[in-house]
């Protein structure tokens, strides 16, 4: 079975990161193979204020809320993403005597992409087109190089960056991210844990979680998805439309999150 796990980089994730490690390496013991993937939002927003670059987010006008990533803020994203966030994840995997193995969209050509040349941003009651966003969409996967350290015995740990067509690297959306890996690898179970129990009916109510989303009637829910959760489920959506048996929306916070996820726990969808 081929996993591939996404961790999300939300608040309250981090102090969860020793027991999703834990979690990540009896699924790998029990024979799966898996391939990690992650976010760092709020680590890469906190270093932004420490380093005098506040973070900055556009709205599409779809809702689709995306980090604004100047030439300043794609110097933190690199720090935050391919530096603090992937080395702690890969140091937890290690101490769960799992061989895992860092590497950025950039490391390898792993995640080729196209740069946005122009993004719409919704500001007021204007539309505004941003120039100066490096961030990009995902074009190719390398999965010789992902196939590679797997028949090897490692875990790939995937930040989402991106080696753009101009030769830059780009931010890219870790969702989507994991989701084209998750394609591309043929993966049998896309999983991407957040710090909720999976797409919520209301958002701010726990209780309210939506259990199983067959792909037929998936378009119909993706209006309860708000703000940050929308790329996510459609990035889920799309997954399991495109081969990916089932793509999950669950809680990083939880005991043996994968694990759970893999009995049903947090939003399944599947054909
Ligand atoms: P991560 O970085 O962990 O992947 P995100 O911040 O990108 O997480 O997305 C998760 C967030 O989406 C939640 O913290 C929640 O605030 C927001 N959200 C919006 N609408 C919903 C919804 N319907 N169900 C669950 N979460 C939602």
């Amino acid at each position: 079975m081929l996993l591939v796990v996404k961790i999300g980089g939300a608040k309250g994730i981090a102090e969860h990161i020793a027991a999703l490690a834990a979690d990540i390496a009896a699924c790998a013991r029990d024979g799966a193979r898996v391939v990690v993937a992650h976010g760092g939002s709020a680590e890469a927003d906190e270093l932004g204020h420490r380093l005098g670059v506040p973070p900055r987010r556009i709205t599409s006008p779809s809702g689709h809320v995306s980090r604004y990533t100047d030439q300043a803020t794609l110097e933190v994203v690199i720090m935050a993403m391919a530096g603090a966030v992937n080395t702690a994840l890969v140091r937890a995997l290690q101490n769960c005597g799992l061989p895992a193995v860092g590497l950025s969209g950039v490391d390898g050509g792993l995640l080729r992409g196209t740069r946005k040349e122009a993004i719409r941003s919704v500001e007021g009651a204007k539309v505004k087109l941003v120039r100066d966003d490096f961030s990009a969409s995902i074009s190719s996967v390398n999965t010789a190089l992902l196939g590679l350290l797997l028949d090897a015995g490692y875990v790939p740990v995937v930040c989402p960056l991106v080696l753009a067509q101009g030769g830059e690297a780009c931010n890219v959306d870790a969702d989507r991210a994991a989701a084209a890996i998750a394609r591309a690898m043929g993966a049998d179970a896309l999983i991407l844990l957040s710090n909720v129990p999976g797409l919520l009916r209301d958002a701010g109510s726990p209780g309210t979680l939506l259990r199983h989303i067959t792909l037929d009637l998936a378009d119909r829910y993706e209006a309860v998805a708000a703000g940050r959760m929308k790329t996510k489920y459609q990035a889920a959506v799309e997954a399991a439309r495109s081969g990916v048996a089932r793509a999950i929306i669950a809680d990083a916070r939880r005991d043996r999150p994968v694990s759970s996820a893999l009995a049903g726990q947090g939003t399944v969808i599947s054909a």
